[in-house]
Protein backbone atom coordinates (compact mmCIF):
# COMPACT_ATOMS: atom_id res chain seq x y z
CA UNK A 1 0.00 0.00 0.00
CA UNK A 2 1.24 3.26 -1.12
CA UNK A 3 0.96 5.76 1.89
CA UNK A 4 0.69 9.00 0.20
CA UNK A 5 1.83 12.84 1.29
CA UNK A 6 -1.46 13.77 1.43
CA UNK A 7 -2.67 11.04 3.62
CA UNK A 8 0.28 12.22 6.24
CA UNK A 9 -0.85 15.60 5.71
CA UNK A 10 -4.63 15.14 6.39
CA UNK A 11 -3.04 13.00 9.55
CA UNK A 12 -0.88 15.47 10.81
CA UNK A 13 -3.71 18.34 11.18
CA UNK A 14 -6.11 15.85 12.80
CA UNK A 15 -3.13 15.13 15.28
CA UNK A 16 -2.85 18.79 15.82
CA UNK A 17 0.31 19.05 13.57
CA UNK A 18 0.10 22.54 12.56
CA UNK A 19 3.44 23.24 11.66
CA UNK A 20 4.54 19.85 9.86
CA UNK A 21 5.72 20.98 6.53
CA UNK A 22 2.82 21.70 3.70
CA UNK A 23 2.48 21.01 0.27
CA UNK A 24 -0.44 22.29 -2.68
CA UNK A 25 -1.97 19.02 -3.75
CA UNK A 26 -2.42 19.37 -7.25
CA UNK A 27 -4.31 17.60 -9.57
CA UNK A 28 -2.24 17.39 -12.70
CA UNK A 29 -0.64 15.01 -15.29
CA UNK A 30 3.32 13.61 -16.41
CA UNK A 31 3.83 16.83 -18.89
CA UNK A 32 5.43 19.49 -17.28
CA UNK A 33 8.49 17.36 -17.42
CA UNK A 34 11.19 20.50 -19.44
CA UNK A 35 10.48 23.04 -16.46
CA UNK A 36 13.11 23.77 -13.27
CA UNK A 37 11.85 25.01 -9.45
CA UNK A 38 10.20 28.60 -9.93
CA UNK A 39 9.61 28.43 -13.50
CA UNK A 40 6.53 29.69 -15.05
CA UNK A 41 5.08 28.93 -18.21
CA UNK A 42 1.45 28.66 -19.86
CA UNK A 43 -0.41 25.57 -20.91
CA UNK A 44 -4.11 24.36 -21.70
CA UNK A 45 -5.17 28.24 -20.82
CA UNK A 46 -3.56 28.05 -17.51
CA UNK A 47 -0.42 29.37 -15.79
CA UNK A 48 2.05 27.06 -14.18
CA UNK A 49 4.76 26.80 -11.66
CA UNK A 50 6.91 24.61 -9.69
CA UNK A 51 7.43 25.16 -5.71
CA UNK A 52 9.22 22.76 -3.87
CA UNK A 53 8.86 20.18 -6.21
CA UNK A 54 5.11 20.12 -7.06
CA UNK A 55 3.86 21.06 -10.63
CA UNK A 56 0.40 23.48 -9.86
CA UNK A 57 -1.18 26.04 -11.89
CA UNK A 58 -0.64 28.82 -10.52
CA UNK A 59 -4.37 30.22 -9.50
CA UNK A 60 -4.57 27.48 -7.17
CA UNK A 61 -1.32 29.18 -5.11
CA UNK A 62 -2.23 30.70 -1.70
CA UNK A 63 -1.60 34.73 -2.19
CA UNK A 64 1.42 33.96 -0.15
CA UNK A 65 2.89 31.26 -2.52
CA UNK A 66 2.47 33.75 -5.39
CA UNK A 67 4.42 36.06 -3.70
CA UNK A 68 7.00 33.31 -3.04
CA UNK A 69 8.21 32.85 -6.76
CA UNK A 70 11.51 34.51 -6.93
CA UNK A 71 11.82 37.52 -9.30
CA UNK A 72 14.75 38.18 -11.04
CA UNK A 73 15.85 41.54 -9.79
CA UNK A 74 15.19 43.27 -5.79
CA UNK A 75 12.50 45.47 -6.82
CA UNK A 76 14.09 48.03 -4.27
CA UNK A 77 17.69 48.14 -5.81
CA UNK A 78 17.52 46.42 -8.81
CA UNK A 79 20.01 43.83 -8.14
CA UNK A 80 20.07 40.56 -8.99
CA UNK A 81 18.38 37.74 -6.71
CA UNK A 82 20.61 34.98 -7.80
CA UNK A 83 22.56 34.16 -4.31
CA UNK A 84 21.05 31.61 -1.95
CA UNK A 85 21.39 34.36 0.84
CA UNK A 86 19.34 36.92 -1.15
CA UNK A 87 16.42 34.16 -2.51
CA UNK A 88 15.76 33.18 1.12
CA UNK A 89 15.76 37.25 1.98
CA UNK A 90 12.85 37.19 -0.49
CA UNK A 91 10.77 34.59 0.73
CA UNK A 92 10.67 36.29 4.20
CA UNK A 93 10.92 40.11 3.09
CA UNK A 94 10.21 40.50 -0.64
CA UNK A 95 13.56 42.86 -1.02
CA UNK A 96 17.54 41.67 -1.11
CA UNK A 97 19.98 41.08 2.17
CA UNK A 98 21.23 44.37 1.54
CA UNK A 99 18.01 46.27 1.75
CA UNK A 100 16.61 44.09 4.54
CA UNK A 101 19.55 44.79 6.18
CA UNK A 102 19.22 48.27 5.82
CA UNK A 103 15.08 48.13 6.92
CA UNK A 104 16.06 45.97 9.87
CA UNK A 105 18.25 48.08 11.10
CA UNK A 106 15.92 50.45 10.90
CA UNK A 107 12.98 48.87 12.27
CA UNK A 108 14.78 47.54 14.79
CA UNK A 109 15.46 50.77 16.63
CA UNK A 110 11.98 52.21 16.06
CA UNK A 111 10.76 48.80 17.60
CA UNK A 112 8.25 47.89 15.02
CA UNK A 113 10.42 44.57 14.50
CA UNK A 114 8.42 42.34 16.84
CA UNK A 115 5.26 43.47 15.95
CA UNK A 116 5.87 42.63 12.11
CA UNK A 117 7.32 39.26 13.25
CA UNK A 118 4.57 37.96 15.34
CA UNK A 119 2.22 39.58 11.96
CA UNK A 120 3.89 36.65 9.79
CA UNK A 121 3.79 34.17 12.09
CA UNK A 122 -0.14 34.67 11.82
CA UNK A 123 0.14 35.00 8.38
CA UNK A 124 2.12 31.41 7.87
CA UNK A 125 -0.89 29.75 10.49
CA UNK A 126 -3.50 30.87 8.10
CA UNK A 127 -1.70 30.29 4.78
CA UNK A 128 -1.10 26.85 6.20
CA UNK A 129 -5.12 26.41 7.50
CA UNK A 130 -6.32 27.76 3.84
CA UNK A 131 -4.20 25.02 1.88
CA UNK A 132 -5.22 22.51 4.56
CA UNK A 133 -8.78 22.99 3.51
CA UNK A 134 -7.77 23.21 -0.04
CA UNK A 135 -6.10 19.62 0.45
CA UNK A 136 -9.26 18.26 2.40
CA UNK A 137 -11.41 19.04 0.15
CA UNK A 138 -9.68 17.86 -2.85
CA UNK A 139 -8.74 14.60 -0.75
CA UNK A 140 -12.61 14.34 0.23
CA UNK A 141 -13.79 14.85 -3.65
CA UNK A 142 -11.38 11.99 -4.69
CA UNK A 143 -12.66 9.54 -2.61
CA UNK A 144 -15.42 10.25 -4.56
CA UNK A 145 -14.41 7.96 -7.33
CA UNK A 146 -12.16 5.70 -4.99
CA UNK A 147 -8.54 7.30 -6.24
CA UNK A 148 -7.27 10.26 -6.11
CA UNK A 149 -4.02 11.58 -8.00
CA UNK A 150 -0.84 11.94 -6.21
CA UNK A 151 1.93 14.88 -6.90
CA UNK A 152 3.27 12.58 -9.12
CA UNK A 153 0.56 12.74 -11.24
CA UNK A 154 -0.34 9.27 -10.70
CA UNK A 155 -3.56 7.42 -9.87
CA UNK A 156 -4.11 5.33 -6.84
CA UNK A 157 -6.36 3.43 -5.42
CA UNK A 158 -7.01 3.96 -1.85
CA UNK A 159 -9.51 2.61 0.59
CA UNK A 160 -10.06 4.72 3.91
CA UNK A 161 -11.06 2.97 6.99
CA UNK A 162 -12.84 5.91 8.32
CA UNK A 163 -15.99 7.39 6.82
CA UNK A 164 -16.15 11.02 4.98
CA UNK A 165 -17.95 12.10 7.11
CA UNK A 166 -16.84 10.89 9.92
CA UNK A 167 -13.82 12.42 8.79
CA UNK A 168 -15.08 15.39 7.69
CA UNK A 169 -16.48 16.21 11.27
CA UNK A 170 -12.91 15.50 12.64
CA UNK A 171 -11.09 17.65 10.13
CA UNK A 172 -13.95 20.74 10.78
CA UNK A 173 -13.27 20.59 14.11
CA UNK A 174 -9.73 20.41 13.88
CA UNK A 175 -10.35 24.16 11.60
CA UNK A 176 -12.19 25.54 14.64
CA UNK A 177 -9.51 24.33 16.99
CA UNK A 178 -6.95 26.39 14.69
CA UNK A 179 -8.84 28.93 14.43
CA UNK A 180 -9.38 29.40 17.91
CA UNK A 181 -5.50 29.17 18.13
CA UNK A 182 -5.14 32.03 15.34
CA UNK A 183 -7.13 34.39 17.17
CA UNK A 184 -4.63 34.32 20.10
CA UNK A 185 -1.76 35.35 17.50
ZN1 LIG B 1 17.74 45.37 -2.81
Amino acid sequence: MVISNNLNRIKNILSGDYTAKTKVIVGHTKKHENHIEGDIWIEDGKEWTIQNGITTSVSKLSNARKESIIPLCCPKCSKSLKTPADKLCWKYSKICTDCYIAEDTYKMATGELNKENARKKKDIVIEYMNNMKVQFDEYIASQNEGTFVTEAGDIEDWNSSMSKDKLTEIFNNKILELEKYIETL
